[in-house]
C-alpha cells in the first residue's frame, strides 16, 4: 500500500474522485444507445438489426431496453442509422427492480461505511468479471467507498452476480444466496446476468438471474465499465439514485426522421 502512496506522490497518479466529482476522463465508458424518434419504417429496420431484441418498436420510434443491449453497435453503424449514442454520464445507468421497494429498510445505518461483496461467476465469459476486478485497482479503489470483497457468503452483505446463469451454476448460486446473513442485496452485472444477453433463454441458461433470485439492482452493459459497476454498488447501498433501464423514444428530443 505504501508503495502506491509513494508512487502517487512521485507521479501524480491517483484514484478517481468519483462519485464526489463526475469522471470525465476519455474512454471511461463505451456509451449507450439512446431511444430515438424515427419513422415507423426506420424503426422496424432498427428493430430487425438488433440481435438481442433490445430495440423495441414504440409509438414515436424505438425504445431501448438496456437489459438486453450487448453493445454490438449494429444499430449505430452506417450513415443511414438514426440512432444516437450517449457518452456523457452514460455509466450511471444502474436501475433498481420492483423487488427493491424495501430499499431503505434492507440496508440500515450499520452499512453506511462498509459493505462486503461476494462475487459469483454464474457462467461469465470473463469480460464482466474482469471489469469487476478493476474495482480493486488503485484507480477505482472501491475500498475508499467502503466496498470490500469477501470469499465467503457467511460474511457477505451483497451478492454480485456476473454471467448468463447456466444450468450448472443454479445450485451453487442458490446455496451462496441462502448462506448469506440478512439484510442482503443482489446486484446483477452485465447483459447476460440481466437477460441472458446473446444467449437468451435456452436449455442451458436461464433468461437472467432475476428469474432465479430476487435481484435488487441491475447494471447494464456488455461488459459494464468499472464506474458503471461502482454506480450499481452505490445504488444498492442507497448512496446514489437509480437510473432508468428503459429509454423511451417519447422522451427523446430528436425530430422524427
Ligand atoms: S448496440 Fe445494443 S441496441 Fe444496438 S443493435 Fe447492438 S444490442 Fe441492439
Amino acid at each position: 500500500m505504501s508503495q502506491w502512496v509513494i508512487k502517487g506522490l512521485r507521479t501524480g497518479i491517483k484514484s478517481t474522485r468519483y462519485p464526489r466529482t463526475i469522471e470525465t476522463a476519455p474512454g471511461m465508458s463505451p456509451g449507450l444507445p439512446v431511444a430515438t424518434r424515427m419513422s415507423p419504417d426506420m424503426a422496424q429496420m432498427m428493430v430487425t438489426r438488433c440481435p438481442t431484441s433490445a430495440l423495441e418498436p414504440a409509438q414515436a420510434g424505438v425504445d431501448v431496453n438496456l437489459r438486453r443491449c450487448i453493445h454490438c453497435f449494429r444499430c449505430a453503424r452506417g450513415t443511414d442509422s438514426p440512432m444516437e449514442w450517449e457518452r456523457e454520464r452514460d455509466f450511471e445507468c444502474a436501475g433498481v427492480t420492483p423487488n427493491s421497494n424495501d430499499h431503505d429498510r434492507r440496508f440500515g445505518p450499520a452499512f453506511s461505511r462498509s459493505i462486503h461483496i461476494l462475487v459469483v461467476d454464474a457462467g461469465d465469459c470473463g469480460a464482466c468479471l474482469n471489469e469487476v476486478k478493476q474495482l480493486n485497482n488503485p484507480y477505482y479503489n472501491m475500498h475508499r467507498l467502503g466496498f470490500f470483497l469477501t470469499p465467503t457468503p457467511r460474511h457477505a452483505d451483497l451478492l454480485l452476480v456476473v454471467g448468463a446463469l447456466t444450468e450448472h451454476m443454479r445450485l451453487p448460486l442458490r446455496k451462496a444466496y441462502d448462506a448469506m446473513p440478512t439484510p442482503k442485496r443482489v446486484v446483477a452485472v452485465g447483459a447476460c446476468a440481466l437477460s441472458g444477453g446473446i444467449f437468451g433463454r435456452s436449455f442451458m441458461c436461464a433468461g437472467g438471474v432475476g428469474d432465479f433470485l430476487p435481484v435488487d439492482v441491475e447494471v447494464p452493459g456488455n461488459p459494464p465499465p468499472p464506474l458503471a459497476i461502482l454506480h450499481g454498488l452505490l445504488v444498492a447501498a442507497g448512496r446514489k439514485p437509480p437510473a432508468l433501464l428503459y429509454r423511451r423514444a417519447e422522451d427523446s428530443t430528436e425530430a422524427p426522421g
